[in-house]
């Protein structure tokens, strides 16, 4: 179901930028990011929320809260290039964090790749790539040269294509995403699970988890990150919406049972739960990485997820 967007472009101040929130996360020290609205259009994306003071959205005309358009810098590689070569403290870049580097809008220009060989270009940095594109297959040439330096991570939301369809419209679906995944273990590309976010009513029952797991150790990932939906800005809402405009009854009322915190935060202890029981069963638990916010847990849920929090990192 992919929706038609225009493109806007922009002129970023920064290739590669700290990022502190991520390296809590375990995932980079660094982030790359391609713009400031991603042509991917996922109904629960918080990057509106994070983005939303930028002066680009101004110079668009266009709340950053509003569908059917991207926003990319060009020139975003020549800019990553220059941080590449004059930072003299180097590490892990995610590649992104916030607009995705294979986005259609993004594609465009080819941003993807232009960034990879920017940062790779200078010794000393590794990256984490993560996309719903998978159109990163065209840049494994690059990945394999570099091996040892990237890894790389395609968003795994859940087992159905109908609903990823409509979730993450202009995303690739499920199915394609988890080929390219298989592709890259066929060539031995290093590759880790993104399981994020496992959504209420899509993603969050044993089964699908279990799944997700087993694939994950299929395509031999070297970690396993999971998360909640995220409750910030309008991501619950427009899910929901969007689930009951397609038909998608049941789906729309588990989100709409988590927009209250009670609900939410029955649902978070919930998921770590299965999440760590299918990690123990299928994987090892010493590869997972639950990322929480516990600002939204009631308090005795977050007393019962201490009781057991292996695998859980606190943000
Ligand atoms: S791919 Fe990521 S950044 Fe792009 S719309 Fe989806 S959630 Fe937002």
């Amino acid at each position: 179901m992919k929706n038609m967007f225009d493109v806007h472009t922009t002129s970023l101040t920064k290739g590669i930028g700290r990022t502190k929130e991520f390296e809590k996360k375990g995932l980079a020290q660094y982030s790359v990011n391609v713009g400031t609205k991603c042509s991917h259009g996922c109904s629960y994306c918080s990057s509106a929320s994070l983005l939303r003071m930028h002066s680009s959205f101004k110079a668009a005309k266009k709340s950053p809260f509003e569908d059917g358009y991207a926003i990319i810098d060009p020139e975003i590689a020549s800019k990553v290039a220059y941080n590449a070569k004059h930072t003299w403290n180097r590490g892990q870049v995610m590649l992104c964090t916030t607009v995705d580097a294979w986005c259609p809008a993004a594609q465009k220009y080819n941003l993807g790749r232009k960034c990879l060989e920017a940062i790779l270009a200078e010794p000393g940095w590794t990256v984490r790539i993560l996309t719903k594109n998978a159109a990163v297959v065209d840049d494994f040439d690059i990945i394999e040269k570099y091996r040892s330096r990237v890894i790389l991570g395609l968003s795994i939301t859940s087992t159905n294509d109908k609903i990823s369809s409509i979730l993450e419209p202009n995303a690739s679906s499920i199915t394609e995403r988890m080929k390219a995944l298989k592709l890259a273990r066929a060539k031995g590309i290093r590759v880790y699970s993104m399981l994020c976010p496992l959504i209420a009513g899509i993603a969050n029952s044993r089964a699908v988890i279990d799944e997700l797991v087993q694939f994950g150790e299929e395509i031999g990932s070297e970690e396993f990150f999971a998360e909640t939906v995220n409750r910030r800005g309008k991501a619950l809402p427009n899910t929901q919406n969007v689930l009951a405009e397609n038909d998608f009854a049941k789906e729309a009322k588990a989100v709409e049972a988590i927009r209250h915190q009670a609900g939410w935060s029955e649902y978070a202890v919930e998921l770590i739960r299965d999440v760590q029981a299918s990690m123990r069963k299928y994987s090892d638990i010493d590869k997972l990485k639950f990322l929480l916010y516990p600002s939204n847990l009631l308090p005795e849920d977050e007393a019962q997820i201490k009781k057991d929090d292996k695998g859980v990192v606190w943000l």
